[in-house]
């Protein structure tokens, strides 16, 4: 079953009453574990992560003292330190709830298709709930339930899903782990640069309920213009029955991204890099731009440079020239090859230290 809500966050509430109703969700006497997409502590305006009122509305619903709220952001950001910023201590604390940093949780070993896999135990314990956002995304064109899962994942693991490729790891971590029950929030999308701070905003004012996850996020990508097949980790499925808002009324055009980053004449391809060098660069430039006054000489030479050429940073295991030439650098240990070949400047480091890339910027 698949339902779609029309909403905004002041009344998700109901709408949640309306999306569990019509998919039957019925947790027994099993705990809930609510898995949000909440990659970093970017501000809920943003649209980038799952809106505290989502998170709120389902602890008020299923009580907060059977709820666990469980996530670890993206490499290179702290998740308790996220919790905090986020306001997500506070609302659990309100609300009696658990809130688990994946980082740090019992795993247990699972077999998938490339061996083995260590998974956090609390999933085979609780009845779960794979809570993600309506975002496109700058490697997977899109990510929405399937790609959520990525973040219960130790950080050593997201690195080799990048490594395996993502369109083939994620669909198989889904044969090993799905969801009780799939909500995508998209009040507030994200289109163009996503899947962080780079995209723009979309309002939607939709939430999306399905018992399927992968059938659920074939609905989304339906919504939000895409071909069927044409991101790569999101097998195409026939849909079952829809109730709610009809389809062919909600449904628009989301805004691709371009596959790389842009500041001034910074461009940033990560070349399937996962978040450890991708907020690595981050990382150098804020550091940069945020106390000038440390770094004078880096700062006239950063403006200069932009100004007067292109930068172009490459990182990942499928380094490569891209289409915009310039002063180009590789970053990371998966661009050491890449770097020996094309005898390229590199900063090495898995992640990479950003003070070393602030040395060669
Ligand atoms: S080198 Fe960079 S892209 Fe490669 S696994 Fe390490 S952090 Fe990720």
């Amino acid at each position: 079953m698949l339902f779609i809500a029309r909403t905004s966050y002041g009344e998700v509430r109901s709408a949640i009453e309306a999306g569990l109703e019509a998919c039957k969700f019925d947790p027994g006497s099993k705990r809930i574990l609510i898995k949000p997409n909440i990659v970093s502590d970017h501000a809920p305006g943003v649209g980038a992560t799952v809106h505290p009122a989502v998170l709120e509305a389902l602890l008020e619903h299923f009580g907060g003292n059977r709820c666990v709220i469980a996530e670890s952001c993206v490499i290179g950001v702290d998740t308790d330190e996220t919790f905090r910023r986020t306001g997500l201590v506070k609302i659990a604390a309100r609300h009696g709830a658990e809130l688990v940093n994946l980082q740090k949780a019992k795993r247990v070993p699972k077999k998938w298709e490339f061996g083995e896999l260590l998974l956090p135990e609390l999933f085979d314990q609780c009845a779960y709930i794979d809570v993600a956002k309506m975002k496109t995304h700058i490697l997977t064109g899109a990510t929405l339930c399937l790609k959520n899962q990525k973040g219960i994942l130790r950080n050593a693991d997201k690195m080799r899903f990048h490594r395996t490729g993502l369109d083939r790891a994620i669909p198989a971590l889904y044969a090993v782990l799905k969801p009780d029950l799939a909500i995508i929030d998209a009040v507030w999308a994200l289109e163009g640069e996503g899947p962080g701070k780079f995209g723009e905003r979309k309002d939607l004012n939709l939430m999306l309920f399905g018992n399927d996850a992968l059938e659920l996020d074939n609905l989304a990508l339906r919504i939000m213009g895409f071909e069927p097949g044409e991101v790569g980790h999101i097998a195409p499925v026939e849909l079952g029955e829809i109730r709610g808002a009809r389809l062919e009324d909600v449904r628009t055009k989301f805004k691709r991204s371009k596959g790389y980053y842009r500041q001034i004449n910074l461009f940033y391809f990560p070349c399937g890099a996962c978040s450890g060098c991708t907020n690595a660069i981050s990382d150098a430039v804020k550091t940069l731009l945020k106390r000038p006054w440390k770094h004078p000489l880096k700062v006239l030479g950063f403006i200069l440079k932009g100004i007067l050429g292109k930068r172009v940073f490459i990182a990942g295991p499928d380094a490569a020239y891209p289409h915009v030439r310039g002063q180009t650098i590789c970053i990371g240990n998966c661009a050491a090859k890449f770097a020996a070949q094309e005898n390229l400047p590199h900063v090495p480091g898995c992640p990479p230290r950003p003070e070393d890339i602030l040395d060669i910027l």
